[in-house]
C-alpha cells in the first residue's frame, strides 16, 4: 500500500438536483454548488473524514442512481415519505417542510389547495408536489424539470397554480419578487427532510445520523440554518 492511497480520504458521492435554492442551487458566479443541504452535507462529511463528490441529476433520477451504485447517497430536499422508504434508507429528519401554491399576482380565484379541483396544476417531476396534484379532483398536472420552468409556465399564463415546498416558494419570491405571483394556502401537509443512502446501506445512514446529531451538537447546524434561513 502506498503512502498515498492512506493519505486519500474516502470520497463519499453525493447526488442532488440543484435547482431548488435555497438548498441547492449554483452560485452565479463561482458556480459552486451551494445552499442549505450543500453546507451541511460538507459539514457531515467532515464529521465522517470523506471527501464530499457533488453530482448533479434530474430529481427523478436520484433513487435510481442510488440504487444502480452511481451514488452514495442523495440530499436534495428529498421528502420522506413510506414510497421512497421502500426504495432507500433515510436518515433522521433534518429538515421540517410542506407543500404551498403559487399563483399569479391578479388571480382571485384561488385561496387554497380546496379551491384546486379543476385547474391546471404544475410542479416539478417526481415531487410530493405533483403527487399531491395528482390526487385532486379534474385537474391537470404538467411536471417540469426545475420549480423555475413551473414558474416561468404560470407567469405565461399556460397553467393557473403551481405546487411546490414552502421554504422553496419563499425564497423565490423574496428572490424575484412579488410583481408577478403570490403565495397562498396553508401548507397542505407536513413533510419532513431525509438523506436516503442504497436500501441496504443502513450502516451508512447510521453514521450519517451521527454526523447530524454532533452538529447539532456543537452548533454547526444552527450556524447552517441561520445562515440561509435567519433566526
Ligand atoms: N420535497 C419534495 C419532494 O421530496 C421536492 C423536492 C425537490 O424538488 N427537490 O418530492
Amino acid at each position: 500500500k502506498s503512502t498515498e492511497n492512506q493519505a486519500k480520504k474516502p470520497v463519499l458521492k453525493v447526488g442532488t438536483e440543484p435547482s431548488f435554492a435555497p438548498f441547492e442551487f449554483q452560485d452565479e458566479t463561482s458556480k459552486d454548488y451551494t445552499g442549505f443541504d450543500m453546507d451541511l452535507i460538507r459539514a457531515i462529511g467532515k464529521e465522517l473524514g470523506s471527501e464530499v463528490q457533488i453530482q448533479s441529476m434530474g430529481f427523478d433520477a436520484l433513487i435510481p442512481a442510488l440504487a444502480s451504485g452511481n451514488i452514495d447517497i442523495i440530499i436534495s430536499g428529498m421528502t420522506i415519505n413510506p414510497e421512497r422508504a421502500q426504495k432507500v434508507s433515510f436518515t433522521k429528519p433534518y429538515y421540517q417542510s410542506g407543500l404551498t401554491i403559487i399563483v399569479r399576482a391578479d388571480n382571485t380565484a384561488i385561496k387554497g389547495f380546496e379551491d384546486l379541483p379543476g385547474k391546471r396544476l404544475a410542479a416539478q417531476i417526481g415531487t410530493t408536489g405533483a403527487e399531491e396534484g395528482k390526487k385532486i379532483t379534474d385537474t391537470t398536472v404538467r411536471e417540469f424539470n426545475s420549480p423555475a420552468e413551473a414558474f416561468m409556465e404560470l407567469k405565461a399564463g399556460g397553467v393557473d397554480a403551481v405546487i411546490n415546498d414552502r421554504p422553496v416558494n419563499d425564497y423565490y419570491l423574496k428572490t424575484s419578487g412579488t410583481k408577478d405571483v403570490k403565495q397562498v394556502g396553508n401548507p397542505l401537509t407536513a413533510e419532513e427532510y431525509g438523506i436516503a443512502t442504497a436500501k441496504n446501506n443502513t450502516e451508512l445512514a447510521a453514521k450519517i445520523d451521527k454526523a447530524l446529531e454532533a452538529l447539532k451538537k456543537n452548533g454547526e447546524y444552527d450556524k447552517i440554518y441561520e445562515k440561509w434561513f435567519g433566526k
